[in-house]
């Protein structure tokens, strides 16, 4: 495409100004300037921008690095559609941007829905079902793209689908702060009923308080025994309407696409009731779904609004990276310039690919932009210092908290029977103290989503007979999440025991005592005897005791003997000589000095 040069000005030095394209890799940027590297990334860094060589950057990020540079820029023309799109008005001016939420301008927005069940139970099928019973309806060609959510409408009324099933992704939003889900469409196939990771699913769902709906799917199955899953659901605690409580189910079909108008029905029956309102005035913030980086267009972050309006050329803060977005798509692949609160959009125009769950704001200008992501960095490393579930020895030792009125655990274990047996016993355990919420039980090793879970609801970890698997290490290592593994039930119960009364042994902390300096060294048989001078404290028999040779410790042990002149010492205070053995070590020399400590019980609280 043949560069538009707007300001065709020569550089001071009589070069030509540079076309640029809206967005190009510090190393591509380099070259483009006939620069190195090096001077491009400092200049950057100078800016207040971390950049690496393979960092795509936005064309206003160049030309600021540019006039550093002392180079003329001019912009090429921007190559965001493709060919055929729609092209979109103008952007149009924003009158205000309001900051806050005014309760006057809420207004109703359409429910964000997740689609989560057992593997095989139609989860995918349902999703799809959805999208292609919509599209046809409303609009010819049926073109769509998946973006990672899309939105349908049902009776003039909108619900926003999230395109990626399954709650591995839900929780791993949630761990990063975004509750983007309003409800949770629980998929339970009519013909294998509750599955274990039907358990988990209302887990999670539970665990973020999010309300749920059964789709009773493959309804259509000869062997479909609805009831069968309704009595295995209400053993899950999730009661149904049918059985007097509170949970709708929809029997579906995602092969027939029966009973999918009654659960779009049901859905915006539960969103009326959760009364879900955002102010489409105010500057959007919104959490990202899904990005990735693609050739030729940069970073594309599909970005689902929660409140506010997102436009085309506001300047956004996502998780610590910002840019101006160039362009907004929507699911039908169409360009948009305004994205209202709960519609998905692809957003282009960040020179990062940020991460699934991070917050998106709109900012004013670059200065807000810079703070914004400086803070936003500056919590990050705050939160991988502090904002950790708390351990279990901290449960232990929060007990004159007020915080810590709850023991949260996720529980697995090898076998049906052992995991009964642990929790019929965890309930007898008294709790006037602390009480005991077992967040998820289940069998199996223990999984990246049982870490997950238990890193979202402030949980602890508890294995038996059981192992951690590889990714789930990862993830507790990362999250710090406290992992416990028994294999005898009476040490697993100790413990929870001890965590829930208050009880656990104190903790044991070290008390010098006093130092001896070595003035000489005597050999007796095979042992050193190590001549010394106590200059601090004192040194007692029976001591622990180590020795540090210039500043290092050489050897930590106890002491063996402690002598005055020929016989046993019970004490030896400073200013006194005395002669010392240490338990086996003779690696002892003069200027050396015997520390000597003892370790005591330190009660908690
Ligand atoms: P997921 O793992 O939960 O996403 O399940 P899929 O959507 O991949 O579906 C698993 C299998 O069940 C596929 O072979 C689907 O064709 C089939 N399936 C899904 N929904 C239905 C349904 O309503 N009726 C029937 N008969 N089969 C279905």
């Amino acid at each position: 495409m043949a560069p538009v040069v707007t300001t065709a000005v020569l550089a001071p030095d009589g070069r030509a100004p540079v076309a640029l394209p809206r967005s190009i890799q510090v190393g591509e940027l380099a070259k483009a300037f006939d620069s190195s590297v090096v001077d491009v990334i400092q200049t950057l860094v100078n800016l207040g921008i971390m950049a690496t060589v393979n960092q795509t950057i936005d064309f206003d990020t160049a030309s600021l690095a540019a006039g550093e540079l002392g180079i003329e820029v001019v912009a090429e023309e921007p190559a965001l559609l493709e060919a055929g799109d729609e092209v979109a008005e103008e952007a149009p001016a924003r009158p205000v941007l309001w900051t806050d939420e005014d309760p006057s301008r809420l207004r109703e927005r359409p429910p964000v829905v997740t689609v989560m069940g057992h593997v095989d139970h139609g989860k995918t099928s349902l999703l799809d079902a959805v999208r292609e019973t919509n599209i046809t309806a409303r609009e010819s060609g049926g073109i769509t793209q998946h973006i990672g959510a899309y939105q349908v409408e049902h009776k003039g009324r909108k619900v926003t689908w999230i395109d990626t099933p399954g709650h591995q992704a839900f929780t791993a939003m949630r761990a990063r702060g975004a509750s983007v889900t309003d409800i949770a469409v629980l998929v339970v196939a009519a013909d294998d009923g509750v599955q274990p990771q039907t358990v988990e699913a209302i887990s999670h769902a539970r665990a973020a308080n999010v309300p749920i709906v059964v789709a009773l799917n493959k309804i259509d199955k000869p062997d479909a025994d609805p009831e069968r899953v309704k009595a295995q659901l209400a053993e899950q605690g999730v009661t149904i309407e049918d059985y007097g409580g509170d949970v709708p189910l929809v029997a579906v079909s995602a092969r027939t696409k029966q009973g999918l108008e009654d659960l779009l029905d049901v859905i915006l029956l539960v969103a009326d009731v959760r009364d879900l309102k955002a102010d489409p005035e105010r500057a959007a913030i919104g959490n990202v779904v899904e990005a990735h980086l693609e050739r030729g267009r940069g970073a594309i972050a599909t970005v689902l609004v929660r409140t506010g309006t997102l436009q085309r050329g506001d300047l956004v803060v996502v998780g610590t990276t910002f840019g101006k977005i160039r362009a907004m798509v929507d699911d039908r692949a169409k360009t948009v310039n305004r994205a209202e609160p709960s519609r998905p959009v692809e957003i282009l125009g960040l020179p990062d690919v940020p991460e699934a769950g991070d917050v998106l704001r709109v900012v004013a200008d670059e200065k807000a932009a810079r703070l914004a992501v400086a803070n936003e960095q500056r919590r990050r490393a705050s939160a991988v210092a502090g904002e950790r579930p708390p351990t279990l020895d901290e449960m232990f030792a929060q007990q004159s908290d007020t915080k810590a009125k709850e023991l949260r655990i996720v529980l697995k274990a090898d076998a049906q029977g052992s995991l009964e047996a642990i929790r019929g016993a965890l309930a007898k355990l008294p709790q006037e103290e602390v009480g005991l919420n077992v967040a998820y039980a289940a069998v199996g090793d223990i999984t990246e989503s049982d870490v997950t879970l238990a890193a979202t609801s402030g949980a602890v970890v508890i294995g038996f007979n059981n192992k951690l698997d590889a990714p789930a290490k990862r993830v507790a290592d990362s999250m710090q999440v406290d992992v416990r593994l028994y294999k005898v039930i009476y040490e697993l119960l100790d413990d929870m025991a001890k965590a829930l009364v208050g009880m656990l042994e104190p903790e044991m902390v070290e008390q010098v005592m006093g130092h001896a300096e070595v003035r000489q060294t005597f050999t007796a048989g095979k042992t050193t005897i190590a001549g010394c001078m106590v200059v601090d404290g004192v040194v007692r028999r029976g001591a622990q005791a180590r020795v540090l040779r210039g500043g290092t410790v050489v050897h930590d042990g106890k002491l063996s003997s402690l002598k005055r002149f020929k016989d046993d010492a019970r004490e030896v205070t400073a200013g006194l000589e005395c002669g010392i053995t240490l338990e086996g070590n003779n690696d002892v020399v003069v200027g050396d000095i015997i520390e000597a400590y003892a370790v005591v019980a330190k009660p908690r609280g």
